[in-house]
């Protein structure tokens, strides 16, 4: 009788995760080589994911000390090392699983990166961030304009549709910078002040002033912000601006005069540079450097917080 039969029996390997692959595995699976069961011929992409780790954290994979692809079958019987992105020793190029590296890094963020959206604006670089961005819609993005999806969550990392991305270890926005910036090697690149933190427009500069760098030059007003917009932008001292790109104020009549709310006290800029809607005409006799945004007509300018906004970054080894 069929029900007496022996169940096809399974098959095992072993397999060892490194470095900080670990901390996808359960505790007891962490810095040790441990036996996992299966059936059938499935590919070690699979498996590997089947046991927690999402295969963009993944660069190498050796089956019996030889290096294999995603596709990799696995019969029962091999040894199987994971490698995350960072092992310490020389890998040869082409050994590493990941496609060929974005020339020019994108990203795209999910719901809760918001400061590290911002911080990545800041020093230039090209970041699509929204707080009502669905999974699908990060994944489309992701794909449709080689954008690298950064996340947390790691269910979505392992969607297969992600051919880009990457697991941010740190929760602090400062460190997630630094894990980005180290993962993608992107130090070299970094521009600050050419991309808009709001909207992520490239900014353009208006007025160059010899002498920039006075941390107290302020432009002579600053536009009192709408009470939902208030509401949005306070995301803490020294913290860069974060604000909901999909909501941006339109810009303002040029023709119309700035709404002064307090010309005695200009209200202090919430990052290094300060912002505001000002029409440039209106900021002519201020004196220092302007710039602005393409997209949103926001207006930049050095503030009162650029000095603590580049101590904040150089904690964390980046310098502005
Ligand atoms: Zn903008």
């Amino acid at each position: 009788m069929a029900s007496l039969l022996p169940a096809t029996p399974q098959s095992t390997c072993e397999f060892r995760f490194y470095e900080e692959l670990g901390e996808f595995l359960a505790p007891e699976r962490r810095k040790r080589s441990f036996t996992h069961a299966f059936d059938g011929t499935p590919s070690v992409k699979d498996r590997i994911e089947s046991l927690g780790v999402p295969h963009t954290e993944v660069d190498l994979i050796l089956v019996d000390g030889e290096p294999v692809p995603f596709s990799h079958k696995l019969t029962g019987g091999e040894r199987v090392a994971v490698y995350p992105m960072f092992e310490r020793f020389e890998l040869g190029e082409s050994n590493r699983l990941r496609p060929t590296p974005l020339r020019e890094p994108r990203f795209v963020l999910d719901v809760h990166l918001g400061r590290l959206a911002s911080y990545l604006r800041l020093l230039g670089f090209d970041t699509l961030y929204r707080n009502d961005y669905h999974d699908d819609e990060l994944l489309r993005i992701s794909r449709a304009q080689h954008r690298i999806l950064l996340t947390r969550d790691t269910g979505l990392l392992k969607r297969a549709a992600v051919t880009h991305g990457a697991f941010l270890h740190a929760t602090d926005p400062r460190r997630q910078l630094r894990e980005v910036l180290d993962r993608f090697q992107l130090d070299a690149r970094i521009a600050p002040f050419t991309r808009c933190a709001r909207c992520n427009g490239k900014v353009d500069l208006l007025v160059d002033a010899p002498d920039e760098h006075d941390p107290d030059r302020q432009p002579p007003e600053e536009r009192d912000p709408s009470p939902g917009e208030r509401e949005r932008r306070d995301p803490g001292p020294g913290e860069p601006e974060r604000r909901d790109p999909g909501h941006a104020p339109p810009e303002r009549d040029p023709g119309s005069p700035p709404e002064i709310r307090d010309p005695g006290k200009p209200k202090p800029p919430k990052h290094g540079l300060a912002s505001s809607a000002v029409p440039p005409r209106v900021l002519a006799g201020y004196g220092g450097s302007l710039s602005r945004c393409r997209d949103c007509g926001q207006i930049y300018w050095p503030g009162s917080h650029l000095t603590r906004l580049r101590q904040r970054l150089a904690e964390v080894g980046v310098s502005i």
